[in-house]
């Protein structure tokens, strides 16, 4: 893939676009073994060096476990930042990497961050009813029927289509006070829990996703970090129909 050389440095770690930029014009840069001055020269598979270090190129494509932390947002625009996307590893950000169904800005979890457009579609399209497990606390008291009211499907909030069944398990309180519960999705609207939640009569607090489909999060991936997805987890994450297991208390 051609890249400009400017892009390609900043992607791979040598800083913003102005950073290696200034990189260039020091003739700090050679490609092919020659001095470049030129930042908006394209590249494709020649050697570069910087400081007469050959940079290590990425990945073609990559699919990454991502642990997102509640305060950042799944969106690419500098104007909601902090953004999801400054976690992923420099190495990953020469590819157009994507979010298989994003959460808010106050959910955490388990985020799948890939290149593979195939797989977006696989993992977010309400027609495969991949389960996605949520584990929430909540103020308030929900309605008496609202596990059954999630299990036929039910209006929310803006939207003029029932939402596909869905299964709400209600837990003990936590010492708190505050409800708790799990919900497993087919589909992923906007707000969604959060929103079903409140038609309920409730208001989610804490709302984290642990499971896509048979993917657990990996209890030792911490909250900000994210790795490359392996083989055998990518086939959990196609399995249709998922075990549901009772989760364990947030
Ligand atoms: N439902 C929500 O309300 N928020 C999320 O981030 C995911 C599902």
């Amino acid at each position: 893939m051609a890249e400009r050389l400017d892009a390609f440095l900043s992607h791979h770690g040598f800083g913003s676009r102005s950073d290696v930029r200034a990189l260039v014009k020091r003739g700090q840069v050679t490609v092919a073994g020659e001095v470049c001055r030129l930042f908006q020269q394209h590249i494709s598979d020649e050697i570069i060096c910087v400081r007469g270090a050959p940079v290590e190129r990425g990945p073609s494509e990559a699919t990454l476990i991502l642990h997102k932390p509640v305060g950042l947002a799944c969106s690419h625009d500098e104007k909601e930042a902090p953004l999801v996307e400054t976690l992923i590893p420099a190495r990953y950000r020469n590819l157009p990497m994507e979010w298989a169904g994003r959460l808010d800005r106050d959910t955490s979890g388990l985020l799948i961050v890939t290149s593979d457009g195939q797989l977006i579609h696989r993992l977010t399209n309400p027609k495969k009813h991949l389960p996605k497990r949520y584990r929430l606390t909540y103020r308030g008291t929900l309605s008496a029927n609202a596990v059954e009211r999630c299990a036929k499907g039910m209006l929310i909030d803006g939207d003029p289509k029932p939402t596909l069944p869905a299964e709400l398990t209600l837990e003990a309180a936590g010492s708190n006070g505050l409800g708790r519960a799990t919900m497993i999705l087919h589909e992923g609207r906007y707000h969604q829990v959060r929103k079903m939640i409140a038609a309920l009569g409730g208001e989610v607090t804490i709302l984290h996703r642990d499971r896509i489909g048979e993917l657990d999060l990996p209890s030792d991936l911490p909250a900000g970090e994210s790795r490359e997805i392996t083989a055998n987890e990518l086939t959990l994450l196609s399995t249709p129909n998922a075990e549901r297991r009772t989760p364990n208390a947030i």
